[in-house]
């Protein structure tokens, strides 16, 4: 589904992400994993159109993306999901999400036609995004009165309400307790099961090797490892990557 052939990028003289190639899976949760500093967060804003390569090419769908805007490449399906949480805190739960479906452009015609957008059917999608993540008894609620890893959990369920084909994952795991990430593990598998395709990057490799089908690993700008979790786990390349940090 998406490929990347020889990306790099350089910030005066780091060479942030260096000649990367890597493939991600259509159905599959495939994880970028690396010290701090190795890169993966650059990698990740090069594929979303933040940043633009100096060099190497990034194909979707068979679809080379490499110089195309980032809503563009959002209208193609690639959807990233924000590591700040980002909801408004005088709206409710449900409000929040009903927002989401918003960006859909067939809102437009909708209130273009005169008809209430809070229809049915888009509390009904709401619906079935909380009760997917959980959070359906909440809906009511003042989205302030959220904890940080439930409005982590908002962020996943607003994701699956827009319309994507790949979900970028930037730290999912990342400040939320224990209990929150065994959750996350547990939503992200159910994504990948109804038919979504997962690209995440995360810097804590027990829950990557936990839950991804497929791991690359990166170390100063470089993939140094990729195979499945029972190989990254063993490859003693990437346990000296990290034990360098
Ligand atoms: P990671 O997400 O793996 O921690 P980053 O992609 O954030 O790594 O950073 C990779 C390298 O590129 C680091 O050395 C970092 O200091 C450098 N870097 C990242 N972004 C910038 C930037 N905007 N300007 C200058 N250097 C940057
Ligand atoms: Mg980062």
């Amino acid at each position: 589904m998406l490929k990347l052939i020889g990306l790099s990028k350089s910030f005066g003289g780091v060479h942030a992400v260096n000649n990367c190639s890597l493939e991600v899976k259509e159905g599959k949760i495939t994880a970028l994993i690396g010290p701090n500093g190795s890169g993966k967060s650059t990698l990740f804003n090069l594929v979303s159109g933040v940043l633009e390569a100096d060099s190497g090419e990034i194909e979707f769908n068979n679809k080379v993306i490499t110089k195309l805007a980032i809503e563009k490449r959002a209208l193609l399906g690639i959807s990233r999901v924000f590591q700040q949480p980002r909801v408004f805190s005088n709206l409710t739960l449900e409000e929040n999400l009903l927002l989401a479906i918003g960006q859909d452009d067939t809102k437009f015609w909708k209130s273009f036609f005169g008809l209430n957008s809070d229809t049915k059917e888009q509390l009904g999608q709401v619906n079935k995004a909380l009760v997917s993540v959980g959070l359906d008894e909440l809906k009511k609620k003042q989205a302030t009165d959220l904890s940080f890893g439930q409005k982590r959990l908002v962020e996943l369920s607003r994701a699956m309400l827009t319309k994507h084909k790949l979900l970028m994952l930037d730290e999912p795991v990342g400040g939320v307790t224990p209990p929150m990430r065994k959750k996350i593990a547990q939503i992200l598998g159910h994504i990948r099961d109804s038919g979504s395709t997962i690209f995440l990057i995360e810097h804590d490799m027990n829950f990557v090797l936990g839950i991804a089908d497929e791991v690359f690993v990166l170390d100063e700008g470089k993939i140094i490892a990729h195979g499945t979790p029972a190989q990254i786990r063993k490859n003693k390349k990437v346990l000296e990557a990290y034990l360098g940090e």
